[in-house]
C-alpha cells in the first residue's frame, strides 16, 4: 500500500464510522453513512456524502440564539411616525437590515397584555392558548376578587428581599405570610416555540422569559422554559417562582445586589430604596435599560449562544405600557421613550455582536408588541370622533337593577360581579343558579338588557327651560320635537357595537367573514359565565388613575410592529398583512422543529432567503482536543465556513 494514501484512507474510515461524533463536536452536518463500509468504492461514496451539509437548524446551533423582543404596548404606526429620529442600529436593524412588516395586526378581539404575550409564544389566539385577559373571575379559586392569568397559590416567589415579605412589614401580625404567592403558566393551554425547542433538543436548548411583569415573562416563554424572571414590584429585585426553581442562580442574585437597582432609581429620579419600584422606575426609560442589562446578565450567566443547539429568550419591555396608559400615544414623553429605546437597542445589539460566538449574524431577533393603544378619549373627541367612556360601575348597577326586575323583583341580588374589565363582563354564576337560571338564560338576559343599560350611561340632556317660559317652536328639521339644534358639538355618547355570550363564542355559528374569524379567536373557557362587550371604536371604560387603554377589536389596539433580523431573513419592507402568530410559526419552521401545539401562524416565506443563500458566520474554532478532530474540521465544509458570511 502506498504510504502517502494512508492518512486519506484513515480519514475516510473515520468519517464513515463517526459522523455523529463529528456533528456533535463541530456543529457539522449529520449523515446517514453506513457504519460498515469496507470497499474503496463505499468509503469514497461515504466521504462524498459526508460533505453534503445538513441545512442549518436548531440541532446544529443555527442560530446560536433566537430572541423574541416584545415592547409592551407599542403601536405599529410608531416606527413610521418617529422614523426620522432613529440612528445607528436600534430600530434600523429591522427597518434597514431586516425584514419589516408595517401592517401586522392581531386577529382577535381581546387585545390585553396576557393574551398578547401568550399569542406571541404559541402562534395561537385565545381559542388555542386559553388566555383571555390579564385577570378573570374563577369562583372555584377565589370568591373575593378575579385571579390573575399566572398567579398560582401552589407556588411561592423566589428571590424577593425580606423587606417585601408580608411577615417582615412593620407591625405585621404573627399570621402574616412568610412568602409571596407564586406564579406559573397553569392557564396556558398550548405549547410555545420555546417548548417545542426544548422538546426537540431533549432539553439541551435553554429557553428563558424576562419582563418586569410576571405574565409577560411566563407566557411567551412557555411551560417548559428553563426559567422566567420578572420583578418584585416593591423592590425591583428580579424574581422567579418555585414552579421553576427553589433558589435564584448566583448570577441573578449578584445582579439584584450589585447596585443596578440603585442606578435605575437614580436614572428615573426615584427615591433611593423605593418600595414602589414598578410604578416609579417602571414608567421611565431607565426601566428598559435595567431589563436589558438583566437580559445580558442572563445570557452571560446561562451561557446562551454557547451551546451546540439553539437557545431562545423572550424579552418583554414593560415601561412603554406603564407610561402609555398614563400619558397616551400622542404624548411627547412617548416619543422620548421610543427614541430612548432606539439607543438602548443599539447598545444591546452591539453587546450581542461582541458576546455571541460569531456575532450578531448568529442571532435571530423578532420585534413585536403585545397590543397597541387607543388615543386618549378626550383627544379623539376633540377631532369629532364619538370617543365616549363607559362607567362600568354604573353599567353594573343598571344591569343588576334590570336583572333583578326580570328574575327577582324587589331584591338586590348582585348578578353581575364587581371589578370588571372590558371586553368581558363576568356573571355571578352562583347567584343565577340559586335563582334557578341556567347559563344560556342568564347570558341571553344580560345581552338583551345591555343596549338600554349602556344607553343609560349617556350624558343627560340639558336642563329643561323653566315651566313659565314659552315652549320652543317646532322646526322642520326636528320632526316636530321642541329641542333646538345644537350650535356646538354634543358630547360623545356610549354606543354598544356588538355583544356575544360565552356560549355564542364557544359554539358559533360565526359569520363567514374576517369579523367571524376574529370572534372565534377570542373565545376562552376561562372566566366562568360572561358576555363579551364591544363598544364602538374609540370608546372604552371610564378610567381613574390612567388616561387610556387597550382591549378591543379595533385596529389601533391590534396594530403592532413586526420585524425580523437574522441570516434567513431577506431585508426589505413587506407590504401586506401579517400577524404576531406568524413569529413563532416562522421560527419553528426555520429551526426545524414542530409548530407549537395550537399554531395557526403562517410561515412568512415572502421574507425568507432561498435556503442556499442562508449563511452563518463560523465562530472562532476552539483548539482541538485531538489531532484527528482537527483534520476532520478542515475537511468537512459547512456553509458557515464560507467567506461570504453575512455581517450586520
Ligand atoms: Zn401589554
Amino acid at each position: 500500500m502506498n504510504h502517502q494514501r494512508l492518512p486519506i484512507l484513515f480519514f475516510a474510515l473515520l468519517l464513515s464510522t463517526t459522523p455523529n461524533a463529528l456533528a456533535r463536536t463541530h456543529s457539522a452536518p449529520q449523515t446517514n453513512t453506513p457504519a460498515t463500509a469496507t470497499t474503496h468504492h463505499a468509503t469514497a461514496r461515504a466521504a462524498k456524502e459526508t460533505t453534503t451539509p445538513a441545512p442549518p437548524s436548531a440541532y446544529n446551533g443555527h442560530p446560536r440564539l433566537a430572541i423574541i423582543l416584545i415592547i409592551d404596548q407599542f403601536r405599529g404606526d410608531y416606527l413610521d411616525r418617529y422614523r426620522a429620529d432613529f440612528k445607528n442600529r436600534g430600530f434600523n436593524l429591522f427597518l434597514q437590515k431586516g425584514a419589516y412588516f408595517p401592517d401586522c395586526y392581531y386577529n382577535y378581539a381581546n387585545t390585553k397584555t396576557a393574551p398578547g404575550h401568550a399569542t406571541i409564544g404559541t402562534a395561537a389566539y385565545t381559542d388555542g392558548h386559553g388566555i383571555s385577559s390579564n385577570d378573570w373571575w374563577d369562583l372555584a379559586r377565589n370568591q373575593d376578587r378575579p385571579v390573575s392569568s399566572v398567579e398560582d397559590e401552589r407556588y411561592r416567589i423566589v428571590g424577593a428581599p425580606d423587606s417585601s415579605l408580608p411577615s417582615k412589614q412593620p407591625g405585621a401580625p404573627d399570621t402574616a405570610a412568610k412568602y409571596l404567592t407564586g406564579s406559573s403558566p397553569r392557564n396556558l393551554l398550548a405549547s410555545t416555540v420555546g417548548d417545542e425547542l426544548r422538546l426537540a433538543t431533549q432539553g439541551q436548548a435553554k429557553v428563558f422569559g424576562v419582563s418586569l411583569k410576571d405574565r409577560a415573562a411566563i407566557l411567551p416563554a412557555g411551560a417548559s422554559a428553563t426559567a422566567a424572571y420578572w420583578i418584585d414590584p416593591a423592590s425591583g429585585y428580579f424574581v422567579t417562582s418555585t414552579f421553576y426553581m427553589s433558589q435564584l442562580p448566583d448570577w441573578a442574585s449578584a445582579f439584584n445586589t450589585g447596585g443596578r437597582i440603585a442606578q435605575a432609581e437614580q436614572e428615573a429620579n426615584a427615591p433611593a430604596n423605593t418600595t414602589e419600584f414598578y410604578d416609579l422606575v417602571g414608567r421611565t426609560a431607565a426601566a428598559n435599560s435595567y431589563e436589558l442589562d438583566f437580559a445580558e446578565a442572563l445570557i452571560q450567566g446561562e451561557q446562551l449562544g454557547q451551546h451546540n443547539v439553539t437557545d431562545l429568550i423572550t424579552i418583554s419591555l414593560s415601561a412603554n405600557d406603564i407610561l402609555g396608559h398614563q400619558l397616551g400615544p400622542d404624548s411627547t414623553y412617548e416619543q422620548q421613550m421610543v427614541d430612548s429605546l432606539d439607543t438602548q437597542f443599539d447598545t444591546f445589539f452591539t453587546w450581542l455582536d461582541k458576546n455571541i460566538p460569531g456575532g450578531l449574524a448568529n442571532v435571530w431577533i423578532a420585534l413585536t408588541a403585545d397590543h397597541g393603544i387607543a388615543p386618549i378619549p378626550s383627544t379623539a373627541a376633540q377631532y369629532g370622533l364619538n370617543a365616549a367612556t363607559l362607567d362600568l360601575d354604573k353599567l353594573r348597577d343598571a344591569l343588576n337593577y334590570a336583572i333583578n326586575m326580570k328574575f327577582s323583583p324587589g331584591e338586590k341580588i348582585e348578578y353581575i360581579l364587581p371589578h370588571q374589565e372590558l371586553p368581558y363582563l363576568s356573571l355571578n354564576q352562583g347567584e343565577f343558579l340559586k335563582a334557578g337560571i341556567i347559563e344560556q338564560e342568564a347570558e341571553n338576559a344580560v345581552q338583551q338588557l345591555l343596549p338600554a343599560a349602556i344607553a343609560s350611561l349617556a350624558p343627560q340632556p340639558p336642563e329643561p327651560p323653566p315651566s313659565d317660559a314659552p315652549p320652543a317652536a317646532p322646526t322642520a328639521e326636528s320632526n316636530g320635537q321642541t329641542a333646538q339644534p345644537s350650535e356646538t358639538r354634543l358630547p360623545p355618547r356610549p354606543v354598544l357595537f356588538r355583544s356575544y355570550t360565552r356560549e355564542q363564542l364557544a359554539d358559533g355559528p360565526y359569520p363567514p367573514t374576517p369579523w367571524g374569524e376574529l370572534l372565534a379567536h377570542s373565545y376562552s373557557p376561562n372566566g366562568g359565565w360572561y358576555v363579551m362587550v364591544i363598544p364602538a371604536a374609540f370608546q372604552m371604560e371610564t378610567l381613574s388613575s390612567i388616561q387610556t387603554t387597550h382591549f378591543s377589536p379595533w385596529s389601533y389596539d391590534r396594530h403592532v410592529p413586526l420585524g425580523f433580523y437574522g441570516a434567513p431573513f431577506a431585508p426589505g419592507i413587506y407590504r401586506g398583512r401579517a400577524e404576531p402568530v406568524d413569529i413563532a410559526a416562522t421560527f419553528a419552521a426555520l429551526l426545524g422543529i414542530n409548530q407549537p401545539s395550537a399554531s395557526v401562524g403562517h410561515i412568512l416565506t415572502q421574507a425568507l432567503r432561498p435556503a442556499s443563500e442562508v449563511i452563518y458566520p463560523k465562530p472562532k474554532p476552539t483548539p482541538p482536543a485531538r489531532a484527528h478532530h482537527a483534520a476532520a474540521a478542515g475537511a468537512v465544509h459547512s456553509p458557515a465556513a464560507s467567506p461570504k458570511a453575512a455581517h450586520p
